[in-house]
C-alpha cells in the first residue's frame, strides 16, 4: 500500500519524535542511575571498611559475641552484617544469611580482595554487598546495604521519562498533522479549481493574493492554463456555431427552391424523380444536423443559458411529453404515451430548465419511434440518493450493453439504425440529451426494458423545501 503525502509526513515526525525521545530519555536516565549508584557504592564501601576495622580490633581483643557485636555494628542503620569465620557465617537479623551473599562476591573476598556487587535477591529486591577481608583474624567482613529506596526512585524515574517521551510522541505525530495539513492546504485549493472547471465553471482562478508565496508559480501557470484553455474552448464553441448559423441561410435556399423542383415532380422522368427524392432526404437531414449542431454549440457555450426553476415533477412530465409529442419530427401521430406517476413522487419538486427538458423528451420519443416501434411506457418514479428518475421504454431491439455508453457520444450511430430511419438520424440526438441533463445537474442512462427494448432513464436531484434552484446552478 502507498502511504500519501500527509500520511508519510505524518509518520516522520512521529518518528522523530519518538527517537529524541528514546535517546534524551535513554541518556537521562542512565547517567542518573550512574551517578546516584556510585554515590551508594562508595558511601557503602567506606562504612563497611570502617566496621572491617572495628570488627577487627573487637576479635583481635578476644571476643566471641559474632552475634551480638554484628548487632551492635547494624543498629540504627537498614545494613546487615554478615560475619565468615573459620569457614562459619554469623548474622545479625534473620533477614539474611551466609547464603545471601552472592557467592562468587565470597569466593573473591576470601581470596583477599574487597569488591563491592549490586544484584537482585530472588525476591527480586536490590542489594549492595560489599566485601572485605580481615586476613590478620582469617576472617571476611560483609555488609549488603539496601537498595530498594533507589531501586524505587529510579523505577519512577524510568516511567516519568516513558511518559514524556510518549507525550513527545503524540505531540510530534499531531504536530506533523497539523504541518501535512497545512502544506497540502494550497494543494486542496487546486485540486478545487481543477475540479469545478472540470464540472464547466471555466472562470474559476486561483486567488494569486491568497496563495503560499512559494507557490506563486504554480497559481500563475495554473490561472494561465485555464485561461488558454476557456479562450480555446469558447473560440471552439463560437467556431462551431457561427459554421451552423452560416450554414442555415444557404440551406433555407435550398430547400425552398427544392420545393419549388418538387411542385413540378410529375412532369419530371422517373430518374429525375428519383434523384429529386434523394436530394430532398439528404436535404432534410442535413438541415436536422445543422439545426442539432447549433443547439449543441449553444450547450457547448456553456451552462450559462441554463434557467433553472423549481417545479413539480410530474407536471413537468407529464406536460414535456404532450409539449414534446406535438413538436416530434413527423412521428407524432395518435395520441401521446401516457406517464405513470409513483404517488410518492407526486409532491416532489426538481430544478429544470424545462425548454431542455422538453427536448430531452422530444429527442427520446423521435428515437423510440425511430428505432423501438414506439413508446411503450413512461414512468416517474423515485432513484437513488434524493434523485427522481424518469424512464421512457420502447418495444424495439434495445441497445447492446457494450453500444451504451457509446451512443451518448457525439455523431454515434449504432448498429440500429442501418436496420430502421436509416439515413435520418444524426447521431447528435443522444449526445444533446445527455449534455443538457448535465446542464441541469442531472444525468442519462440507458438499460433494458423489462419488455426487451431500451430503456431511457433520465435522473434529476430533488429539491429540498429550503434549496434555491438558481443557487443550485
Ligand atoms: P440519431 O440521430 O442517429 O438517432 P442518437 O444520438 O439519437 O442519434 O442515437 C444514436 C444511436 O443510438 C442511434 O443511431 C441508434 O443506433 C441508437 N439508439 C438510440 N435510441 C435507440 C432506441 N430507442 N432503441 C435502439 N437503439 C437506439
Amino acid at each position: 500500500m502507498k502511504l500519501g503525502i500527509g500520511a508519510r509526513i505524518t509518520a516522520l515526525f512521529g518518528l522523530g519524535a519518538l527517537v529524541l525521545s528514546i535517546l534524551m530519555g535513554g541518556l537521562s536516565y542512565f547517567t542518573t542511575r550512574h551517578f546516584l549508584l556510585a554515590g551508594r557504592e562508595t558511601a557503602a564501601q567506606h562504612q563497611a571498611f570502617a566496621n572491617a576495622v572495628l570488627v577487627r580490633s573487637e576479635l583481635q581483643g578476644g571476643n566471641t559475641h559474632y552475634v551480638s557485636l554484628l548487632a551492635s555494628i547494624d543498629a540504627g542503620t537498614d545494613a546487615h552484617s554478615v560475619l565468615y569465620h573459620q569457614s562459619k557465617s554469623y548474622v545479625s537479623s534473620l533477614s539474611v544469611n551466609g547464603s545471601s551473599i552472592p557467592r562468587k562476591l565470597r569466593k573473591v573476598v576470601l581470596g583477599g580482595k574487597a569488591p563491592t556487587q549490586t544484584y537482585r535477591t530472588a525476591q527480586g529486591v536490590a542489594e549492595i554487598a560489599v566485601g572485605v577481608p580481615v586476613p590478620s583474624v582469617h576472617a571476611a567482613y560483609f555488609e549488603v546495604f539496601d537498595l530498594s529506596d533507589l531501586d524505587h526512585t529510579l523505577r519512577v524515574l524510568g516511567l516519568t521519562l516513558f511518559g514524556a517521551g510518549a507525550v513527545t510522541t503524540l505531540l510530534g505525530i499531531s504536530l506533523g498533522r497539523f504541518a501535512s495539513a497545512r502544506s497540502l492546504r494550497p494543494l486542496a485549493d487546486v485540486s478545487r479549481a481543477a475540479g469545478a472547471i472540470a464540472g464547466g465553471e471555466l472562470d474559476t482562478r486561483l486567488d494569486p493574493d491568497a496563495a503560499d508565496p512559494d507557490l506563486e508559480g504554480l497559481t500563475i501557470s495554473f490561472n494561465a492554463m485555464v485561461d488558454q484553455l476557456q479562450e480555446r474552448i469558447e473560440r471552439e464553441a463560437r467556431f462551431n456555431s457561427d459554421v451552423s448559423h452560416e450554414l442555415r441561410s444557404p440551406l433555407t435556399t435550398l430547400a425552398a427552391s427544392l420545393e419549388v423542383l418538387e411542385r413540378d415532380r410529375e412532369d419530371l422522368p422517373p430518374r429525375s424523380q428519383r434523384a429529386l427524392q434523394l436530394l430532398s432526404d439528404d436535404l432534410r437531414r442535413f438541415q436536422r444536423m445543422v439545426a442539432d449542431l447549433l443547439e449543441m454549440s449553444r450547450a457547448d457555450a456553456g451552462s450559462v443559458d441554463v434557467f433553472l426553476e423549481e417545479v413539480s415533477v410530474s407536471e413537468l412530465v407529464q406536460r414535456s411529453v404532450v409539449a414534446g409529442f406535438g413538436h416530434m419530427d413527423g412521428h407524432g401521430h395518435g395520441a401521446p404515451p401516457e406517464v405513470r406517476i409513483d404517488p410518492v413522487v407526486q409532491s416532489w419538486r426538481v430544478g429544470v430548465d424545462k425548454r431542455r427538458f422538453e427536448r430531452v423528451m422530444v429527442n427520446l420519443m423521435e428515437n423510440a419511434a425511430h428505432y423501438g416501434g414506439g413508446v411503450t411506457e413512461i414512468a416517474v418514479g423515485p432513484g437513488e440518493a434524493e434523485h427522481v428518475e424518469v424512464t421512457v421504454d420502447d418495444a424495439g431491439p434495445g441497445i447492446d450493453p457494450q453500444e451504451r455508453a457509446k451512443v451518448f457520444e457525439r455523431f454515434y450511430r449504432g448498429s440500429a439504425s442501418g436496420r430502421r430511419g436509416a439515413g435520418t438520424g444524426t447521431g447528435l440526438g443522444l449526445a444533446l440529451v445527455a449534455e443538457h441533463m448535465h446542464a441541469m445537474q442531472g444525468d442519462v442512462r440507458v438499460e433494458s426494458s423489462p419488455g426487451g427494448g431500451a430503456r431511457f432513464v433520465l435522473s434529476l436531484p430533488v429539491l429540498s423545501e429550503d434549496d434555491d434552484p438558481e443557487g443550485a446552478a
